[in-house]
């Protein structure tokens, strides 16, 4: 069976981009008679918040995109977690990682100006991974193969990636003890049984560490679905051409909601962006599951 999810971070209250995601994931879902499976991604204890969750859920409702099973807490599974990196310690795949944002900084190579930080390598350990970790506090990261990772997106098409070039040895625990966003997607991804994400493509170029990730740990499990489908779809953006934020208040839910917009409204207007209906008219999100296809929805992104 089809599994779907929609795995938003509570650290704001959704706006239209949040929505779109939800929208063409559970439609995706949905259309093929699967399930959609909520994921509040509440790892980094600084930035989320009980009440945006709570938010986050009623919105969901309000709009009429129903989830199937029990939301999953991030928060509550710092178990499962360790227990999968303990895996990563047993094949000597981490190893700790003093290097500070500026040392970092200071290895990149000039034209990496795409915003994208590589991780150099410079506390790897030669010939193998430490097998005691310091007791003072460390990153911790992952090795990546110096190897091409082949993955092809139903939207966007093939990439192949060179982690090492990439981003090199990633972080799947923070100095601070938090759990990085990487290690959590995998296994939730893996254990929850998702054989779809449809997401946004600002997370396109996360998805070979994923499935190289995803590989290491649970290529001989099979419990989980080996057959995992990526479907990135553009962002919406204001009309400076950026990235929706929580800075544009006039697109977030709280004030569509506080000015009278329909539940009705805000579908019709996202389905109409994405291509899947002539005009922005009122309808329930099940009223597009019959003509539903993603192939329908642009490339470019979408300004609103
Ligand atoms: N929690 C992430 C976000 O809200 C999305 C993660 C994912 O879909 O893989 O941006």
């Amino acid at each position: 069976m089809v599994k779907g999810r929609f795995a938003p971070s509570p650290t704001g209250r959704m706006h239209l981009g949040n929505v779109f995601c939800a929208l063409l994931s559970w439609l995706s879902a949905k259309s093929q008679g699967g399930e959609w499976l909520l994921r509040i991604e509440d790892l980094d204890p600084q930035r989320s918040r009980r009440e945006y969750a709570d938010q986050l859920m009623s919105d969901l409702e309000w709009l009429g995109l129903t989830w199937d099973n029990t939301p999953v807490w991030q928060s509550n599974r710092g178990e499962i977690y360790e227990h999968y990196l303990q895996k990563l310690r047993e094949l000597h795949l981490i190893y700790p990682c003093f290097c500070t944002r500026a040392d970092i900084m200071a290895t990149q190579a000039p034209h990496e100006s795409d915003g994208r930080v590589v991780y150099k390598g410079t506390c790897r350990p030669k010939g193998g991974a430490l097998a005691e970790e310091p007791t003072t506090p460390a990153t911790l990261r992952m090795m990546v193969q110096d190897a091409v990772i082949p993955f092809c997106d139903g939207h966007y098409g093939r990439h192949d990636i060179n982690l090492t070039e990439h981003c090199g040895d990633y972080i799947v625990r923070r100095k601070d003890g938090a759990w990085a966003y990487q290690l959590a997607v995998v296994v939730d991804d893996a254990l929850m049984g998702v054989t779809e994400i449809v997401r946004g493509r600002d997370l396109l170029l996360s998805s070979p560490q994923q499935i190289h990730l995803r590989r290491v740990l649970f290529a001989d499990d099979p419990s989980v679905p080996s057959d995992l489908h990526f479907f990135h779809h553009p962002l919406l953006c204001n009309t400076q051409g950026l990235r929706l934020c929580k800075r544009d208040k006039a697109m977030d839910l709280e004030y569509l909601r506080a000015n009278g917009t329909s539940p009705q409204a805000v579908t019709g207007r996202l389905a109409h962006l994405a291509g899947l209906i002539p005009e922005p008219v009122p309808l329930r999100p099940e009223t597009l599951l019959k003509d539903f296809s993603r192939g329908k929805v642009p490339t470019e992104d979408i300004i609103v």
